[in-house]
């Protein structure tokens, strides 16, 4: 096992990962940006080295710093968290190369899910159930686009193979409109991702978004811990997840979680990974593999009792997973709420000092959060300030639990999303179970 462990990334992630390399006897070294000096895992670590100022390109994502603190640490390994360089495949070969072991898959791997459309062709391969669509790249040029997109049916949507965090699509409802939309998502996608490649894809009318968490070893073993459902978003960023999927049947999950370890097992993945899928009349449609540990993964840990961040730092340093899928049993419901600094109306930032925390707790309730009392929250980053999760034996509980947690919940000096999550929460149609993804920007307004 590893004796000192590196977290390049900062906030709730952070913190989530020194208390895993806490409980292994782990030491740890938090990174750190000046304006992020007082963030609870940095008092917390055994060490910490300041990396940059305050813009993320300067410090979370100088591969340089990040390298030469695990240097002058003398760590073993580096945990990525989520976001920053987490999905970069250089950084993970950089970090390989400099003689420490990047906790998370390959770079292989990394680049082959972090481009869509190669992504769709490797699941394909591997038998997963796939979005109908144009099966590689369209430009505004090919002579096949219309037969093409006419062959999927419209509605289509255009999708940046790059893209990612909600971005770069646009959805095309007839053939006048296609040509120019398929060039105007390059510009996009050229500009945001330095990357105009774009393919199209059925779009679906009415899904939900339900994906599976894996783990998978380097002895060939691979488990899944089932579904989450994170339909509940709001420009294509999620907002409330949820495990188990209401409604989701055990052969649904049986069928599409052996289908994905099978995955794992074949292209010998590494790491903690989530398949994301578009489900409608009952059928699972892959959109894109996540290589990392991913910011709703506590539900999943609430109602299965796996420590996911645990067994990626296990699986990094060799070992087998504690687990095979006959230990996985799934118990209860559990409910995921992002807590974020921003107004609850116009979701515009809202950075401050909090002058007044107060953290719910009781039975079921977990706090995922770097905040306290007098926590400068930086206008820098994300943002999200931590989650609140509860778990309950049924859906219902699950959600009287959050009422509760999130009523208790103080956080003054700044505007934050709860009065959001109650309205979510106190909505029928929420509690009913199995809204699909337009649900919330319908109740908004939005759309
Ligand atoms: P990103 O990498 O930016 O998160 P995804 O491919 O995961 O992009 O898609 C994000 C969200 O966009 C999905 O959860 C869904 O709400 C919507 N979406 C993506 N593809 C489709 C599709 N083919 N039909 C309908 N909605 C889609």
């Amino acid at each position: 096992m590893f004796e000192k462990i590196v977290i390049a990334n900062r906030g709730e992630i952070a913190l989530r990962i020194l208390r895993a390399c806490r409980e292994m006897g782990i030491k740890t070294v938090a990174v750190y940006s000046s304006a992020d000096r007082d963030l609870k895992h940095v008092r917390l670590a055994d060490e910490a080295v300041c990396i940059g100022p305050p813009p993320s390109v300067d410090s979370y994502l100088n591969v340089p710093a990040l390298i030469s603190a695990a240097e002058v640490t003398d760590a073993m390994a580096i945990h990525p968290g989520y976001g920053f360089l987490s999905e970069n495949a250089d950084f993970a070969e950089r970090v390989e190369q400099s003689g420490f072991t990047f906790i998370g898959p390959s770079a292989d791997a990394i680049r082959t899910m972090g481009d869509k459309i190669t992504a769709i062709e490797t699941m394909k391969a591997a038998g997963i159930p796939c979005v109908p669509g144009s099966d590689g790249p369209i430009t505004e040029d090919d002579p096949n686009a219309t037969a093409i997109a006419q062959k999927i049916g419209y509605p289509i949507i255009i999708k940046a193979a790059g893209g990612g965090g909600g971005r770069g699509m646009r959805v095309v409802h007839s053939e006048a409109a296609l040509l120019n939309a398929i060039s105007l998502t390059r510009n996009e996608a050229r500009v945001a991702f330095n990357n105009d490649i774009v393919y199209m894809e059925k779009f679906l009318g009415d899904p939900r978004h339900i994906e599976i968490q894996i783990l998978s070893d380097s002895h060939g073993n691979a488990i899944h811990l089932g579904e989450r459902d994170c339909s509940m978003q709001r420009r294509h960023q999620k907002v409330v997840e949820e495990a188990p999927g209401p409604g989701i049947t055990e052969e649904q999950r049986a069928f599409i979680g052996e289908r994905c370890a099978e995955a794992c097992r074949k292209t010998k993945y590494l790491g903690a990974g989530t398949f994301e899928f578009l489900f409608e009349n009952g059928e699972f449609y892959f959109i894109e593999m996540n290589t990392r540990v991913q910011v709703e993964h506590p539900v999943t840990e609430m109602i299965t009792g796996v420590d996911i961040v645990k067994e990626q730092i296990r699986i990094a340093a060799g070992m087998e997973l504690s687990f095979k899928q006959e230990d996985i049993s799934i118990h209860g419901h559990s409910i995921e709420c992002r807590i974020n600094a921003e107004d609850a109306k116009t979701f515009m930032p809202s950075p401050g000092t909090i002058n007044n925390f107060h953290a719910p707790g009781g039975i079921g309730v977990r706090v995922d959060s770097h905040i306290y009392n007098g926590y400068r929250v930086p206008p820098n980053y994300d943002s999200m300030i931590g989650k609140i999760i509860t778990h309950g034996d049924t859906r219902e509980i699950a959600i009287a639990r959050m009422r509760g947690a999130l009523s208790e919940l103080v956080i003054d000096g700044i505007k934050t999303n709860v009065d959001l999550h109650l309205d979510i929460l106190n909505d029928s149609a929420f509690q009913a179970g199995g809204a699909n993804i337009h649900f919330l920007e319908k109740k908004l307004g939005l759309s």
